[in-house]
């Protein structure tokens, strides 16, 4: 669909973004808004529908004015953390994956972007622009090149951290001989461990992921927040099937499982690299909630309009994409990177007990507060104070647990202070 490229000369003010995720669409949308030249390059097509289920905040949808891109939403959102349900009181929605997906395209490619199929293999640059190396031999030139091929990226440089631990997860989409939680009902956090015995209740911390998708249809996922290394699909498999026999419930037909793994906590991309990124390959995953899609749809505006600033004022490609980098990854938003890492390894080495203490505590704050926290949308002081309030809210066994940093811990708490970057 798109006329072939040539190798030479970078071309005046292209932006080659790579990848055809959420990331690389929504940037290629807002970009092309902006009336820069995009051009996408991806082995798959970019139309080719997405693979995973992506839940989002309804607060979150509704302040971008894109609520018409939800396809389920729930007002009756629950957790377990004891015994009886925690109520959430903020409504939660399933993406419709086809409607952003077209959302974007139309943005992107129906207003005069280009695609070409293609596996990159890595990028090199020049004081006027760069070069896109791909696996055909192809060198495909550009004034900017932004990385959007997601968590295992080809092609970003960041700083090695220690080992990245791994949510993982194991679902299913399916029919049941009787439904397996309340009608019209969302699932944050089953934490309720009375199907496994003491050796299993020792082992990592997994919970149920819940919906009611209509219709006689639900989607169950046995979730790990996050380890390193990730726990293994068989056993998230085994504890959803446990979890269902427990209950007396039986799967009578399944329409799709999902295997879903990614990195929650990778370092920092290199700041000062002219290549730019976006997305997982950005580290925009939030490192203590893994999600990610909110932050696409906040922070892609804001990264294609400092583009297009510096491409309209002739910036030198590496100075462009210093001001670039630093529009999407600020010293403020850094040091909140830092504290939600500093969180993460902390909670991954909480025992079951402890850990369903400490979610039960956060979810007791204000509702801004812990909304905030797993949106990313609180400012740093107001973060630190809601990390300060849950430690004094919670019990003595939590707080104990949260003190004494060591290892990678104190070399975070360092980052608040410091934060990695120019
Ligand atoms: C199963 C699953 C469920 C998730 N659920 C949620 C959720 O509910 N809510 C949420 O907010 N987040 C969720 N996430 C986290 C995150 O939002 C997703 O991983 C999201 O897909 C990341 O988007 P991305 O565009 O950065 O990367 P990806 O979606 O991984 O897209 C990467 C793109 O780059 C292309 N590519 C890769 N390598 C190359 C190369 N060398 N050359 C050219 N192109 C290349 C790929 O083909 C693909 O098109 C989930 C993740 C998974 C895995």
């Amino acid at each position: 669909m798109s006329p072939g490229w040539s190798s030479g000369a970078p071309a005046a003010d292209t932006v080659i973004v790579i990848g055809a995720g959420p990331a690389a669409l929504c940037l290629a949308a807002e970009l092309t808004r902006l009336g820069v030249p995009v051009r996408l390059i991806s082995p798959e097509d970019p139309r080719r529908p997405w693979p995973n289920t992506y839940g989002i905040w309804g607060p979150e949808v509704d302040d971008l004015g894109l609520s018409h891109l939800l396809a389920h939403r729930w007002q009756d959102t629950v957790s377990w953390f004891g015994p009886e349900a925690t109520q959430h009181r903020v409504d939660y929605g399933l993406l419709d994956r086809q409607a952003l997906q077209t959302h974007w395209l139309d943005a992107s490619l129906g207003n005069g972007a280009h695609w070409q199929r293609g596996q990159v293999l890595g990028v090199r640059h020049g004081p006027e622009g760069s070069w896109v190396m791909t696996a055909d031999g192809g060198e495909l030139p550009a004034r900017v090149v932004v990385d959007a091929s997601g968590h295992a990226s080809c092609c970003v440089e960041r700083r090695a951290d220690g080992p990245v631990a791994g949510q993982a997860a194991y679902g299913v989409v399916g029919t049941f001989d009787r439904p397996p939680l309340a009608e019209g009902r969302f699932v944050l956090m089953d934490f309720r461990t009375d199907h496994l015995n003491p050796a299993e209740i020792k082992a990592p911390p997994t919970f149920l992921y819940a919906m009611d998708l209509g219709q006689g249809r639900f989607f169950l996922e046995e979730t790990s927040l996050a380890l390193s290394p990730p726990v293994g699909f068989d056993t998230l498999r085994q504890r959803l099937h446990r979890r269902l026999a427990h209950a007396g419930v039986e799967i009578t037909a399944v329409a799709h499982e999902e295997f879903c793994l990614f990195p929650m906590n990778p370092a920092l991309p290199d700041l000062s690299q002219q290549l730019l990124a976006f997305g997982g390959a950005a580290s925009m995953v939030h490192p203590a909630s893994g999600y990610q899609m909110g932050s696409l749809l906040r922070r892609g505006p804001a990264l294609a309009a400092s583009v297009a600033a510096g491409l309209a004022t002739g910036l030198v490609p590496r100075d462009l994409s210093a001001e670039a980098w630093q529009t999407l990854w600020p010293r403020e938003r850094r040091r909140r990177h830092a504290l939600y890492r500093f969180g993460l390894e902390k909670l991954m080495r909480f025992p079951e007990a402890r850990l369903r203490q400490f979610f039960s505590t956060f979810f007791a704050l204000p509702q801004e507060q812990w909304f905030g926290f797993l949106t990313d949308t609180l400012p740093l002081p107001a973060l630190l104070g809601a990390m300060l309030q849950l430690f004094a809210r919670a019990p003595g066994d939590v707080r104990r647990g949260l003190l004494l940093p060591e290892g990678r811990e104190l070399r975070l708490l360092s980052q608040l202070i410091n934060p990695p970057g120019p």
